[in-house]
Formats: structure tokens, sequence, C-alpha cells
């Protein structure tokens, strides 16, 4: 996960947008934004003019943060996007979904995209029976993401057995068995985040 000296809520705030970067919280009272939707700091409710560079890169950040990746990284998914054919922006989206870590979050292993990605890293998973612990690995539609046999009894597991949990319809997840498979390749309306992709395409076609 990237490093950022910020507070996880202070991002949401600054985005003003749920980004859901620390798991029960986010769908709790407590979350930050739901109290207190201004930007942070002292002047933050007073800022109210933006550019159209600033709207664009806006939600830029709002979505690298929310996936938790670095600028060098980030790009990468719109440059891979603007090579294929299709809406570019949708097909950023539906990479950055395709991420191993998030289709683990979005299975419900890990409260947020970057518990799942520690999980992934310290090698916890597998896909198709091989050892995969590459966040960034890009899930196909019929893989197979299990928890190895060795770590069930770990703590994060074991509150996980026999959860009842809300998940998208391009994947399913066995929380009795652990183990889950990729129903087919999530879509950009699969993604869980109010991002407007097109603004990131013109900042970044610029
Ligand atoms: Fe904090 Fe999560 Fe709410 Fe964002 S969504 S402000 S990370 S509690």
């Amino acid at each position: 996960m990237a490093k950022y000296t910020e507070a996880d809520c202070r991002l949401c705030r600054r985005e003003g947008a749920k980004l859901f970067l620390k798991g029960e919280r986010c769908t709790s009272k407590k979350c930050a934004i739901e109290k207190r939707p201004l930007p942070p700091g002292q002047h933050g409710a007073g800022r109210k003019k933006v550019s159209e560079y600033g709207t664009q890169l806006r939600e830029k950040q709002k979505a690298k943060r929310a996936y938790g990746l670095l600028e060098r990284q980030f790009r990468q998914y719109y440059e891979r996007a603007a090579g294929m054919k299709g809406n570019t922006g949708e097909l950023m989206i539906s990479l950055l979904e395709r991420r191993l870590d998030n289709a683990v979050f979005r299975m419900g292993i890990g409260g947020s995209r970057a518990e799942a990605r520690q999980i992934v890293s310290h090698g916890h998973l597998t896909v198709n029976g091989r050892n995969v612990n590459i966040p960034s690995y890009q899930i196909k539609a019929g893989d197979v993401i299990a928890v190895k046999d060795g770590k069930k009894d770990n703590a994060i597991f074991k509150e996980l057995r026999g959860a009842k949990i809300t998940m998208p319809k391009w994947l399913n997840f066995d929380t009795e068995a652990l183990k889950g498979a990729i129903i087919e390749l999530p879509k950009r309306e699969d993604a869980d985040l109010s991002i407007k992709e097109h603004l990131i395409v013109e900042l970044y076609s610029k």
C-alpha cells in the first residue's frame, strides 16, 4: 500500500467522498465524512472555486487513493486502457477492479483494500491452486481464489467463517470453504466508487 502521511479519513474529506479506507468504521456512524463532510484544515469550509484542472485533478486523486496506488502505478492503468479498444475511462476502472487485492476486498476478505492488499502480499492466498502474493495481479473470469489450508486458522479467516457477506455479482466467496471464484470480469458499473472517470481521461490526455 502506498504510504500517506495524512490520516485515512482526511483523504476522504479532502476528496469529498467516502473512499472506504478504514474497514467497518466506514459503514458506521463514526465515519468522519458522515460527521463532518468538509475538506480538512482551518479553511476547509471556505474553499469554493475550483478550476477545470483542479476538478480533474481531484477526481484522479480520489480514484488513486481509493485503490491505494502511487501516481506512477495509477497512470499505468490509464495508459494500458488508452491502448485498448473501447471507452478509456471505463476500461481503466475495469482494470483497477481486476486487481487481485480489489477482488479479495470485494469478496469480503479484509475490511478495506489496504487490508486485502496485506493479506495478498503476506501470501495467505492461492489463485487456481498456485501461490500468488502480487496485489496487482489481474484476475480473469474463472479464476479460483482460496485461503491456503495452512492459513485457515489465522484469526482473520476464523472471523470470516460462516459470515454473511454482500458482494458484487461478478464474483462469489464461500465463507465456510474460504474459497471463491471470479464469475465474470467486472464492468465499469460494478465499481462501488463514485468516480467520474472521464475527468481523469481528460487530465491525462492533455
Ligand atoms: Fe474514514 Fe472510511 Fe469514512 Fe473515509 S469512508 S472518512 S476512511 S471512516
